[in-house]
C-alpha cells in the first residue's frame, strides 16, 4: 500500500499533499514491463495524479492526466480517484535515454515537448477540460505550471522516483502544495524559501517518510494533518465495461469480429485480459 496525507496550513493559506508510494510504481513496472527512464515518466505522472485525484471532493469524481509530447515515450495516461488512486499506461514502456549530465534520468528527454491535458469528471456536470503546454516534460514543474496558467491557483509540486540497479523502484513520492485565496504573503515567502532549500524528494522520504518531507516544505509554517490516506495502483475494468465497448461497435466492426471467431482483449491499465468465444460474441450482439 502507498500512502497520502493531506494537510492545511492552520491560517488557511495553503494546502498541502505529500505521498510516499513505491508500491504504486512498482505495480506500474510490473505491468508495463517499463525501462528505468519510463519507469520515472510515468511514476512521476502516476504519483501527480494522486495527488490531484486527492484534491476532487466526490466520491466518484475522476480525474485524468494525459501528457502528449513528441518524444519517444509517447502519451502517457493516467487516472485517478478522489482517493487518490491511480492507473495508468506509457505509449512506449521501453523508452530510455542516456542519463543527464547530473546523473538523473531523463524523463523531460523522452517526454519531448507538447501538452498536458487534464480530463476531470465530476458527476452529471459537464467535464472540466484543462490544456497547457509542457515547460519542460520533467511533469513536476508541468502540473505546478498547469495549475497557475489553467486554473489560476499558485502551486509547488516536486515528484521524485528512484529506479534500483535492477529496475525496481526504491523510493517513490511527492508533494503537492496549492496557496489559497488571500493566502497570507508571509506565508508565501516562507514556504518560497522552504522550495529553495528543499533536496530530493526520494532522499527525503527514504530517510523520514511523509511526515519529513511535509516538514521540510512547510518548515516555519504552522499546519494541521487532516488525513491519511492508503492508496494503491487500481484498475476499474471489467467484462461489464468491455461488453459495453463491445456492443458500441457499429455493424461493420462487429461483423468483422465475427469472421475473426474468437477475441482477446488487453486492458491498457492493467494486465487483465478478456477472451471472447464466437459464441459468446454472437450471444452478446443478440441482445437487443
Ligand atoms: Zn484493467
Amino acid at each position: 500500500m502507498a500512502k497520502l496525507t493531506r494537510a492545511m496550513s492552520r491560517d488557511g493559506s495553503l494546502r498541502a499533499i505529500v505521498t510516499d508510494a513505491p508500491d504504486i510504481v512498482n505495480r506500474a513496472i510490473q505491468i508495463h514491463d517499463t525501462n528505468p527512464t519510463a519507469t520515472a515518466a510515468i511514476g512521476r505522472v502516476l504519483l501527480g495524479a494522486s495527488m490531484m485525484g486527492s484534491l476532487m471532493s466526490e466520491p466518484d469524481d475522476l480525474l485524468t492526466l494525459r501528457v502528449v509530447g513528441d518524444g519517444i515515450a509517447g502519451s502517457i495516461v493516467v487516472s485517478a480517484d478522489s482517493f487518490g488512486n491511480v492507473r495508468g499506461f506509457i505509449q512506449n514502456p521501453k523508452a530510455e535515454l542516456p542519463l543527464r549530465e547530473d546523473g538523473k534520468l531523463n524523463v523531460g528527454g523522452i517526454v519531448g515537448s507538447g501538452n498536458l491535458y487534464v480530463l476531470r469528471d465530476v458527476g452529471g456536470e459537464e467535464p472540466y477540460n484543462g490544456i497547457c503546454p509542457l515547460q519542460s516534460g520533467e511533469i513536476a514543474e508541468d502540473i505546478a505550471y498547469y495549475y497557475a496558467k489553467s486554473e489560476q491557483i499558485p502551486a509547488v509540486c516536486a515528484l521524485g522516483v528512484l529506479v534500483d540497479v535492477d529496475y525496481s523502484c526504491k523510493a517513490a513520492g511527492g508533494v503537492l502544495i496549492q496557496l489559497l485565496p488571500f493566502a497570507d504573503p508571509e506565508v508565501v515567502d516562507i514556504l518560497e524559501k522552504n522550495v529553495m532549500r528543499t533536496t530530493s524528494v526520494t532522499d527525503m522520504l527514504q530517510r523520514g517518510g511523509t511526515e519529513l518531507l511535509l516538514n521540510t516544505f512547510l518548515t516555519g509554517i504552522e499546519y494541521d494533518v487532516f488525513d491519511n490516506l492508503e492508496t494503491e495502483y487500481r484498475c476499474n475494468c471489467s467484462k461489464e465495461r468491455t461488453d459495453k465497448a463491445l456492443l458500441s461497435l457499429n455493424d461493420e466492426a462487429r461483423a468483422e469480429l465475427l469472421i475473426d471467431g474468437q477475441l482477446e482483449m488487453n486492458c491498457q491499465f492493467c494486465d487483465k485480459k478478456y477472451i471472447y468465444t464466437r459464441e459468446e460474441l454472437e450471444k452478446l450482439y443478440e441482445q437487443p
